[in-house]
């Protein structure tokens, strides 16, 4: 049977919860239990698939095709394990089931209410993560904040979880910000206290607090906690800012919280193996050797827009053992002419033009991919950012004027990047692009093939609608294009290079979704290594 620890948040959002419950999920992990982690959003869109980064952060894609939220790419990197949609659980998706059973009369003659219809269901999606995935502990993440008001269903249904599976067998643990005064230096533990009486309004004592704060928690802040939380002190840990995420975990467990949790589930507490995780972080903090890369996207005011891409390349940065430089350019202010699409080219080692969605800013990035070009410098282009890629050569170098996608221009006389014929007849928007893992064929002794170590077949995850249009293979590949990947299924273009370029790739997938701490996406390894005018690849 499986056991619990809920986790809930308190004082603000973003306090970082979603680290906090990586990191308990690592520490278990490392003592030798399996571990899943389930996030629970409790606004009413069934997936983030459809919500704006700026309000969001990033989609992130599941091998399953989920469009989720961002910190289920926390858990995958921290746990080393690929989650399931299922993992992601939204208000939107529970009303929506309870709904369409209402509809279906299942609930014929009840009224059907919070409690017990949408309890009911939020306890059951739980259960069967727990049931589907056989982890020995399942971490809950309740998204927002105590006292939301919707998120208190998902709060009753823990606290009714509490009873069903037992004290043992379940564990609260609140995240909550201790705020530092900048006046007087003071650490604040107020707003802690609030939060934590408000969740015992609710019906939830927590077991264990984790305090949020720049600073390590003074001992009289501690004191403090522990009191009005009803605990005893060494239930309140603190989580000071440090310098790189990973090191989360490391600073929690030097405060005893793996053996506590593990105490107080009744596990056997065993010798964490954290060897290799140490390493990394060492070897994170400790490259001095700067590598600039410019990162041009529409979404760079928020950088949780891009986070899997930055992780990605901190993974292999850690590999090379490097210090990435990570310069933001926005590429709308390159359409307004407000910024020189030569500089993100010429002021970094290698350029990234990162996904995106519609007109705005794509102009900008075109013309950044024509420097590329013109300049010799390497190049990643991502979904979008390989799409524009595409639009690039068609205009530059096959003389295909106004090319574009038909995502940008409808009327564009070279569609060089167009809808599938599927696609142009699905009018929903949620959940209905090319989404998931699926197998991709890369083409012998191109760039790509030797990147992934000369693999035949390959997985990534996808997350598009618009595809490299067949019918200008010709023109493209006479004009230096290279194809080096198709996917197995259909034979859509996958990857792109360029002839007599040091370094371009354009990859349809998202090679950033698979990228671990310590395994590297072999795309940034290698983008990394050219923009050090390495051989992008270690040939074996
Ligand atoms: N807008 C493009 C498409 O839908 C690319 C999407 C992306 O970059 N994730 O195909």
């Amino acid at each position: 049977m499986a056991k619990y620890i809920f986790v809930t948040g308190g004082v603000l959002s973003s306090v970082g919860k979603g680290i906090t419950t990586a990191s308990i999920g690592l520490l278990l992990k490392a003592r030798g239990y399996s571990v899943t982690a389930i996030k629970i959003d409790p606004y009413l869109n069934v997936d983030a698939g459809t919500m704006n980064p700026y309000m969001h952060g990033e989609v992130y894609v599941t091998e399953d095709g989920g469009e989720t939220d961002l910190d289920l790419g926390h858990y995958e990197r921290f746990l080393d394990t690929n989650l399931s949609k299922r993992n992601n659980i939204t208000a939107g998706q529970v009303y929506l089931a309870v709904i369409e059973r209402e509809r279906r009369g299942d609930y014929l003659g009840q009224t059907v209410q919070v409690i017990p219809h949408i309890t009911d269901e939020i306890k059951s999606r739980i259960r069967e993560v727990a049931r589907d995935s056989g982890a020995d502990v399942v971490l809950v993440e309740i998204g927002g904040t105590v006292g939301d008001i919707e998120g208190l269903p998902f709060l009753e249904a823990i606290r009714q979880m509490r009873l069903e599976e037992g004290f043992n067998n379940t564990m609260f643990i609140h995240v909550a910000l201790a705020p530092l005064l900048s006046t007087t230096g003071e650490q604040k533990t107020k707003p802690v206290q609030h939060s934590v009486q408000e969740l015992r309004r609710i019906g939830i004592q927590p077991d264990a607090i984790v305090a949020r704060s720049p600073k390590p928690l003074e001992p009289e802040a501690r004191r403090k906690i522990a009191l009005y939380a009803n605990l005893p002190p060494e239930a309140v840990f603190s989580s000071p800012d440090v310098e790189v995420i990973y090191e989360v975990p490391l600073v929690l467990e030097k405060q005893g919280i793996g053996s506590f949790v593990a105490k107080r589930l009744g596990l056997e507490d065993r010798e964490p193996d954290l060897g290799k995780w140490e390493e990394f972080v060492s070897k994170l903090k400790s490259a001095t050797k700067e590598v600039r890369v410019a990162m041009v996207g529409k979404y760079t005011k928020l950088k949780d827009s891009y986070i899997s891409i930055i992780e990605a390349i901190r993974h292999a940065s850690a590999y090379l053992h490097v210090k990435p430089v990570l310069n933001w350019y926005e590429s709308t202010a390159i359409d307004k002419k407000e910024l020189d699409p030569e500089k993100p080219v010429e002021e970094n080692d290698a350029v990234i033009v990162l996904p995106g969605f519609g007109k705005r800013g794509a102009e900008g990035k075109i013309k950044v991919i024509e420097k590329v070009i013109d300049m010799n410098k390497p190049f990643l282009g991502i979904c979008f950012g390989m799409q524009l890629a595409v639009v690039t050569i068609a205009r530059h170098l096959a003389g295909l004027q106004n090319a574009n996608s038909t995502e940008i221009d409808p009327k564009t006389p070279y569609p060089v990047i167009d809808l599938l014929e599927e696609q142009k007849h699905i009018d929903k928007l949620g959940g209905t692009m090319r989404l998931g893992a699926s197998p991709i064929v890369l083409i012998n002794n191109t760039l790509v093939h030797k990147i992934y170590s000369g693999k035949e077949i390959i997985y990534e995850r996808h997350r598009h609608r618009y595809e490299v249009n067949p019918k200008f293979l010709d023109k493209l590949v006479s004009a230096g294009m290279i194809v080096s990947g198709y996917s197995l299924d259909r034979g859509l273009v996958e990857f792109i290079e360029l002839k007599n370029h040091k370094f371009f790739i354009g990859s349809q997938p998202h090679p950033e979704f698979h990228s671990r701490p310590m395994k590297p996406a072999p795309l940034f390894i290698a983008l990394l290594r050219a923009a050090q005018g390495l051989t992008p690849y270690i040939t074996q």
